[in-house]
């Protein structure tokens, strides 16, 4: 039997429902159709994660062909010219990708070409689990808890044996669909912190299990501390499986070589990247609209400026700079500081979230639509499960807990560099003398705050008594 697969956001060869399920039924080739709406940084990973996969599945003669279009033309169409007998996919879990699977499904069946999607995106299938009153979860504790008492989740699957078949169909060329930056390239620091692919995925994991995961509870919140996982951009194109990830960290529990509270944690937070898949596909406006109605009136200022300065990493709060700017260079940032910058964009600055998240969307190489969206939506107080809204974190403080040497942000934001531990989250405190010997001049080598932190909240406290009533 030929079997055409198509792969989504499932760039790997290892558990891989729909390419095992093609390689155990005779011979496959693989298409992979461009997207539309990714961000430019997600772009830079893509590339190189086709071209990794390209390479691997070249290996046993299957080849990876590239299309654009419209799914539901451009598939069907293929299945055709390759004749095969079947086309197959795994699910993606979010509003417009289970609306593209839906489209093609019906063209396909129209067609008569017989077809099957499956899970290797989530752990748990979310049209399978609801709470006692038959409703989606909208609380992550219990949703997790539940899940974790009835889930059985099955061994991964075995590397499937795969074989091509000989076809004449031409795809694009990878080069030619422009993913990489060039004039200018501000990706070329990717390299050092990211190896995209499956491999990188596997070797992420292995080192995570092995060297940092018994200090990530606790440990994962200090940004200057390499103690979380940094799978996430891995996970968001699907080159490692929440599967893989879960039997090998019980492994590591069982074996005794993972703590199991540092394990269980990690594992939870496995768990709120299902809750977020989770919630879109019950409550799919969550991608535009507040989870919770009453914000849709809240009165978001159009703030350009304030904007600007926050994307560039110039709001004069060193720990928002350090984070913005970890972000800009990396395509990455620490979760911790995520929260921070989060808060004050739509606190302090009284930003809509959409703002943050288009941005965040474009910026980093691990956009997720269900974290991102999600996470969001937590930070802004109008989320499923989300902090109140007036739970206002303070960037001084948060910065003095977590930062407090301020080791992070020295490593992004080098002109403060020689500042004591004392100011260095405030260093509109620190006196002249100080400044001097730290060769700071603000307002000028580092910025003024662009707030005041007693203002933005109290400005924060008062647009949300709009909305309380
Ligand atoms: C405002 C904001 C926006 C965010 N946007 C994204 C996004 O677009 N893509 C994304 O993957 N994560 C997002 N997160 C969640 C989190 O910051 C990242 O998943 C995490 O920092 C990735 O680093 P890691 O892989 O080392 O995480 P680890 O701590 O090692 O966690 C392992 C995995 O669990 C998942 N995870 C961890 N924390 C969370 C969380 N809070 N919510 C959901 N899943 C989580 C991720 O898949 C992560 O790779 C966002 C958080 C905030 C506050």
């Amino acid at each position: 039997m030929k079997t055409l697969v198509w792969l989504r956001e499932d760039l790997r060869i290892e558990d891989n429902a729909a390419l095992h399920f093609a390689a155990a039924n005779g011979s496959l080739q693989a298409v992979y159709v461009l997207p539309e709406g990714l961000g430019e940084a997600s772009r830079w990973w893509l590339h190189h994660s086709l071209s990794s996969l390209a390479q691997s599945l070249e290996s046993d003669g299957v080849d990876l062909i590239l299309k654009t279009g419209r799914v539901s033309h451009v598939i069907p169409k293929l299945a055709r010219k390759l004749d095969v007998d079947q086309v197959v996919w795994n699910r993606v879990y979010s509003p417009s990708g289970m609306e593209i699977g839906r489209e093609l499904k019906e063209q396909l069946n129209n067609d008569e070409m017989p077809n099957r999607s499956f899970n290797a995106q989530l752990l748990i299938e979310p049209g399978k689990v609801f709470n006692k009153q038959g409703g989606p979860f909208k609380v992550f504790t219990p949703f997790w808890r539940h899940c974790v008492q009835t889930m059985r989740i099955d061994e991964c699957l075995q590397t499937p044996e795969l074989e091509g078949f000989s076809h004449s169909v031409r795809g694009d060329e990878l080069d030619d669909w422009g993913l990489l930056p060039t004039k200018p390239n501000w990706a070329n620091h990717f390299p050092d912190h990211w190896s995209p692919g499956e491999e990188g995925a596997h070797k992420g994991l292995r080192s995570f299990l092995a060297a940092k995961v018994n200090a990530y509870n606790g440990g994962r919140d200090f940004p200057a501390q390499d103690n979380t996982s940094k799978l996430s951009p891995h996970l968001a194109f699907g080159e490692i499986g929440p599967r893989q990830i879960w039997h090998a960290t019980q492994e590591g529990i069982n074996g005794g070589w993972v703590d199991a509270e540092h394990g269980r944690k990690f594992l939870s937070e496995i768990g709120w990247r299902e809750f977020a898949r989770y919630l879109l596909v019950h409550f799919p406006h969550l991608v535009r609209d507040p989870f919770n109605a009453r914000f849709s009136e809240f009165p978001w200022q159009d703030q350009p400026k304030l904007v600007s300065a926050w994307q560039r990493g110039q709001t004069g709060y060193p720990i928002v700079d350090a984070g913005m700017r970890e972000l800009w260079q990396t395509g990455y940032m620490h979760n911790r500081v995520r929260m921070i910058v989060a808060s004050f964009l739509t606190k302090h600055c009284l930003t809509h979230w959409q703002v943050g998240m288009d941005w965040f969307w474009d910026t980093l190489l691990d956009a997720d639509i269900g974290n991102n969206t999600a996470s969001w939506q937590w930070a802004a107080g109008c989320g499923a499960d989300a902090a109140p809204y007036f739970r206002i974190f303070n960037p001084i403080l948060q910065g003095e807990k977590f930062d407090k040497q301020g080791e992070y942000i020295k490593r992004w934001v080098p002109e403060l560099g020689k500042l004591s531990a004392k100011y260095i989250n405030k260093p509109w405190e620190a006196g002249a003398n100080e400044l001097d010997q730290a060769q700071i001049k603000l307002g000028s080598t580092y910025p003024y705050p662009i707030v005041d932190h007693k203002q933005g909240r109290e400005g924060a406290l008062a647009a949300y008594q709009q909305i309380k009533k």
